[in-house]
């Protein structure tokens, strides 16, 4: 005959069960890509572009910068080189020798900020890229974490299971059928445990009858309020 002991047996494993099912697929939901490094990773490779085109632009400027000295060595060759005599010619030489000057420091400036853009540039990459490889450390340890914890759990899941099947024989089939039916109606509490007169599930005091069939140990008493399986210690 079923008893109430068997029945606690049989709603403890299955609470434990809950928990560790519960955790299972709680760890389940965090392993796999994080979204965040995701994220974080797409911001590297956007800054590393742009870093990619200021070196671009860098590399034209320098190119601009050599271009118009060149021209500006050139014309000062000719206005100084005393073959040029005519003072028309060495007038209009002069004019472009000062525009050819203007245009190199208005090409080294943009050189010049080119070159302060690529280093904030570098600083904020560097700083993410310590950032990301901070995160992906923290994420491979967390995933290394679950990982076990995963196996853990279902080991502990196999565990239980077969000590639920070892307990199932002690539960006939009736008394089965009322406590999966309590256990639904009661988040998993099926059976409460009497203490001073009283039901621990619902709090009421209990009629001595009741009691005395409870404690008799002979088949499963029921609360008279919320028809949990009484268990008197
Ligand atoms: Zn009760």
């Amino acid at each position: 005959m079923t008893t109430a002991p068997d029945v606690l047996a049989l709603q403890e494993t299955d609470q434990a069960l809950d928990r560790a099912r519960a955790r299972l697929t709680d760890v389940e939901a965090q392993m796999g890509e994080s979204e965040e490094l995701i994220a974080i990773r797409q911001d590297v490779a956007v800054r590393e572009e742009v870093l990619t085109q200021l070196r671009s632009r860098l590399h034209d400027a320098e190119w601009s910068v050599d271009d118009a000295r060149g021209k500006a060595t050139e014309v000062e060759g000719k206005l100084y080189g005393g073959s040029i005599r005519n003072p028309k010619e060495l007038t209009d030489l002069n004019a472009d020798l000062s525009s050819l000057k203007a245009q190199v420091a208005k090409r080294e400036d943009t050189l010049l900020g080119l070159l302060v853009e690529i280093e904030e540039a570098e600083a904020l990459l560097g700083s993410e890229q310590t950032g990301l490889a901070e995160k992906e450390a923290v994420w491979r340890r967390d995933q290394a974490a679950l990982l076990g914890e995963k196996s853990q759990l279902e080991r502990e899941i196999a565990d239980l299971e077969t000590r639920r099947r070892d307990q199932l024989p002690a539960v006939d089939a009736s008394s089965l059928r009322l406590y999966q039916l309590l256990r639904d109606r009661h988040r998993g509490q099926a059976v409460a445990r009497v203490e001073r007169g009283m039901c621990q599930g619902c709090r009421i005091t209990l009629p001595m009858s009741l009691l005395q069939k409870a404690r008799s140990g002979i088949g499963l008493v029921q609360c008279v309020s919320c028809e949990r399986i009484l268990l008197v210690s």
